[in-house]
């Protein structure tokens, strides 16, 4: 079986224009082998395709974008179908070679030695490659074991939200590694049994191990030379055992290796996560559920949560994963806590999330009309709040939600283009508010007869922030105390 990180990428690859710089660059490689390979000289190969001996050079050190037409006719000269050239795998292993060392070359933790650049001539033995590039190698694990900032974190945040709206938050390949293993345990229809849980782990052949001591750094421990997996016995929230240890199993499923950097581990994380939603609330089950309730106009994350007996949070993310890909709907999740502070968002609806400049919006405000917000105000926090919100790039219809399995109240929204409210229950609510933001003037400044009466008059104590701002811990495994966790692992051991 291909493992999941090469799919994922083949699938990425198809989407990427040519235009990547990576893939130039091995486009180029591919170009030259195959061009020596029928023993055509630059000019050679110019004649036949109709260009410059130049422009063809350009092509092979990755300097250009080749068009379409140039492709088929470079193809046609070469007497190779087109997806050979476009092949990223390194036609040879020097070829492989000088491609990394070019990629290496640019990468920041690499430049910032501040070497010449290094010009890799026919003359550069093949093992003198080999051994640049395996001081590279120790350089960025090294530097991976580092800090990752803050501005590192909220761009790796960016970057895989980018990667998510793409997408519509559908993972075809984690869906299907998801209905396989529950097929391979006989699960049928409905919500998941706990014993078809525990199934799924003696599958993939884990047992599991309830403990006390924990520690405090993790949610759950994979002894991988026992196969065992740890768990505390309780917990709150969403992370409840059973999701703690679906998260587990879909790392091992999905073949996730030691996270390299800080982007790669919320990658895993936001993978893994995704596989426990998936089996918890399997696909093959909620669509039919879902197109149901549409058709009768009656959609409703409660309903979904209740039916497939998970929290309201999962609820509604999974929800955002079915939405776009089965019912045709685009839509917004937002969680945010009582001060209005972001934890998580997803959008493919246009709606305009608070961001920085990087383009993150974890540990941003939400604009105090937002139904987020608003559902802290409403008589009674923990029932779902339904209301049409007008803001610059138009009208959506949310439904807010205090989570109350949560330890700290956070507010979970699912929001839709205001012509898509018909589907849902609770479009009747004359609940409405209108949002100006980003617009200074809408919430973020005080008004004027307040700021002229109380400016020099105040000095608020701010409360110590939440983690989403706070610098991230080094490790492997952000936040992750390895001292502990291998002490665990040697008290726990059989002998
Ligand atoms: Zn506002």
């Amino acid at each position: 079986m291909a493992t999941f990180a090469g799919e994922a990428s083949a699938d990425l690859t198809s989407e990427l224009s040519l235009a990547s710089e990576l893939d130039l660059i091995a486009f180029g490689q591919r170009l030259r082998h195959l061009r020596k390979k029928r023993g055509f000289t630059l000019s050679e190969l110019g004649e036949r395709v109709g260009r410059a001996p130049s422009q063809l050079s350009l092509l092979e050190n990755g300097k250009r974008e080749p068009k379409l037409s140039l492709l088929k006719t470079l193809a046609g000269a070469l007497g190779v179908p087109v997806e050979e050239l476009l092949r990223r795998q390194a036609p040879s292993r020097r070829a492989q070679l000088e491609m990394e060392l070019e990629e290496a070359q640019r990468d920041p933790v690499y430049a910032a030695l501040g070497l010449p650049h290094l010009k890799v001539s026919v003359r550069v033995p093949s093992d003198v490659l080999e051994h640049v590039l395996a001081l590279y190698r120790e350089l960025r694990s090294r530097e991976s074991r580092g800090t990752a900032t803050p501005e590192e974190a909220r761009a790796a945040n960016a970057g895989l939200r980018r990667k998510m709206r793409e997408r519509g938050n559908y993972f075809a390949s984690i869906e299907r590694v998801a209905a396989d293993a529950l097929a391979a345990v006989g699960y049928r229809s409905g919500a998941l049994s706990q014993s078809t849980v525990l199934a799924l782990a003696a599958h993939l052949g884990f047992s599991l191990e309830t403990v006390q001591d924990l520690p405090r750094s993790v949610r759950s421990i994979t002894d991988l030379r026992n196969r065992r997996i740890y768990l505390k016995r309780e917990q709150l929230g969403m992370h409840t055992p059973r999701t703690i240890l679906l998260q587990t199993l879909g790392h091992i499923i999905l073949d996730h290796a030691k996270p390299r950097d800080f982007a790669d581990f919320l990658r895993q994380r936001v993978e893994a996560n995704y596989f426990a939603a998936a089996i918890l609330v399997p696909e093959a089950a909620a669509v039919p559920y879902l197109l149901e309730a549409k058709a009768e106009r009656a959609l409703s994350v409660e309903d979904l949560r209740d039916v497939f007996a998970v929290s309201y949070e999962m609820a509604a993310h999974r929800f955002t994963n079915l939405a776009t890909h089965h019912l045709g709907l685009t839509c917004h999740f937002v969680r945010n806590d009582a001060g209005g502070i972001i934890y998580k968002a997803y959008e493919n609806d246009g709606v305009v999330f608070p961001a920085d400049e990087q383009g993150a919006i974890e540990g941003q405000r939400l604009c105090q009309y937002w139904s987020g917000r608003q559902v802290f105000r409403s008589p009674d926090r923990f029932s779902v709040h339904h209301q049409y919100s007008d803001s610059p790039t138009g009208t959506y219809f949310c439904v807010a939600h205090v989570d109350p399995s949560r330890e700290r109240d956070f507010a979970i929204t699912l929001g839709v283009p205001f012509k898509e409210s018909r589907w849902f229950r609770g479009r009747e609510t004359t609940n409405r508010t209108k949002s100006r933001c980003p617009s200074e003037e809408c919430c973020r400044r005080p008004p004027a007869d307040l700021a002229k009466r109380w400016e020099g008059y105040a000095w608020p104590s701010a409360r110590a922030n939440s983690h989403v701002l706070a610098a991230l811990p080094p490790g492997t495994f952000p936040g992750v105390d390895e001292a502990d966790v291998y002490g665990f692992l040697e008290r726990h051991s059989p002998a």
